[in-house]
């Protein structure tokens, strides 16, 4: 067993505050990471403030973990000592079932172990990257790209795979008009990904406070939702809608938007549920979908993209005595674009 050091959640209201762990002995197919950065996504606010249901406490956050591999175990011929690595929301998966098979560990039939507050094989509940060291699965752990530094690529293991696997999926591309809902961690990587994959890109944010930060990252256009005229402007415009927010929305005034046969999909996954009428779906055949990070190789596929096309995350990079403030300002949308913990921090 080794102890890390860690920042920890011990119920639905208390601040996060510091505390050691143990990591379980490196196993044969194992990896031993000594973790430099850590970005604060929102679902880890979801989570901790047990707004999906409740967590088990005390739980580490964190599953925008990068590093560098400290130890392997006698099977591991993926990674080597010195590896600039990244472990992403999963942590393991049957490995067996048709998802799985397929390289889509995310869909696993049998629920894959996320990295923080699952239960996992040895009877322990999962803990996440605020913290010194994490040991994983060699399968989960996927190579940082020579050219990417580790701050601005923590964010891409979340925030970048969850919203490249929905732009590939629906296909983002030359031609195609696709519209970013919410401007943040998640929303802020679509626009950067979509606009490298040659899309035509509009944000969609609340005000008009972010629209310099928007056309910089790559946007064509940028309107405000808090403007009822922007949904007479841009009814029927768009192929592809993703919707980043993290509260509800009026789901029927965006899929207003599409154009026929367009998409909609949900990253956003605020707790409470929202409804839809039907008529904008029946009125242009189009279609209302969710999404979940990514899979391994696509995680890959991801990091490798973002190397050649010279794309990180837009971070702040904070001490460990700051997460506290940092939840708030990311309740606030007041953040540009992830915060990401300097892991050295923690002692
Ligand atoms: P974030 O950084 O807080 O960004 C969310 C953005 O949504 C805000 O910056 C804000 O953008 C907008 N927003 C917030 N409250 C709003 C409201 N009441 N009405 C309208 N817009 C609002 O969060 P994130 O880390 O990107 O995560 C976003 C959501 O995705 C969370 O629910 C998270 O749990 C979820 N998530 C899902 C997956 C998945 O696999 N599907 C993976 C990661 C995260 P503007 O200021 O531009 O309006
Ligand atoms: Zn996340
Ligand atoms: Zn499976």
């Amino acid at each position: 067993m080794l102890t890390a050091n860690a920042f920890a959640a011990t119920s639905a209201t208390e601040a996060l505050s510091p505390t050691t762990i143990e990591r379980r002995d490196v196993g044969p197919h194992d990896v031993l990471i000594e973790i430099k950065y850590c970005g604060i996504c929102h679902s880890d606010i979801h989570y901790v403030r047990s707004e999906w249901g409740d967590a088990h406490y005390p739980v580490v956050p964190g599953h925008e973990i990068v590093g560098i591999v400290a130890e392997v175990g006698s099977d591991v011929t993926t990674h080597a000592v010195g590896d600039r690595v990244g472990v992403g929301c999963m942590v393991d998966s049957c490995g067996k079932c048709a998802s799985c098979r397929k390289g889509e560990e995310q869909y696993c039939l049998e629920g894959s172990t996320l990295t923080y507050g699952s239960i996992d094989k040895d009877g322990r509940v999962t803990q996440g990257g605020y913290s010194t060291h994490v040991v994983v699965s060699g399968d989960f752990v996927v190579k940082i790209p020579e050219g990417i530094e580790l701050d601005v690529a923590a964010p891409l293991l979340c925030a970048g795979i969850t919203t490249y696997s929905p732009l590939r999926h629906w296909g983002a591309g030359p031609g195609k008009k696709v519209a970013v809902v919410g401007l943040g961690g998640l929303g802020h990587m679509a626009v950067k990904l979509a606009h490298a994959m040659d899309a035509e890109v509009t944000v969609l944010s609340q005000s008009l406070k972010k629209r310099e930060d928007a056309l910089r990252l790559g946007a064509d256009h940028y309107s405000a939702t808090g403007d009822p005229d922007t949904f007479e402007k841009l009814a029927g415009s768009f192929d592809l809608i993703v919707n980043t927010v993290s509260a509800t929305i009026d789901l029927d005034a965006y899929l207003s938007l599409l154009a026929v046969d367009g998409t909609m999909v949900n990253v956003g996954a605020p707790a409470e549920p929202m409804s839809i009428n039907v008529f904008p779906l029946l009125l242009g055949r189009r279609s209302f979908a969710g999404s979940a990070i990514g899979g391994i190789r696509e995680t890959q596929e991801m990091l490798d993209f973002c190397a050649e096309h010279h794309l990180g995350a837009e971070v702040e990079v904070i001490p460990a005595d700051k997460i506290n403030e940092a939840y708030e300002r990311v309740l606030a949308s007041d953040v540009r674009y992830r915060f990401v913990i300097d892991v050295s921090t923690l002692g």
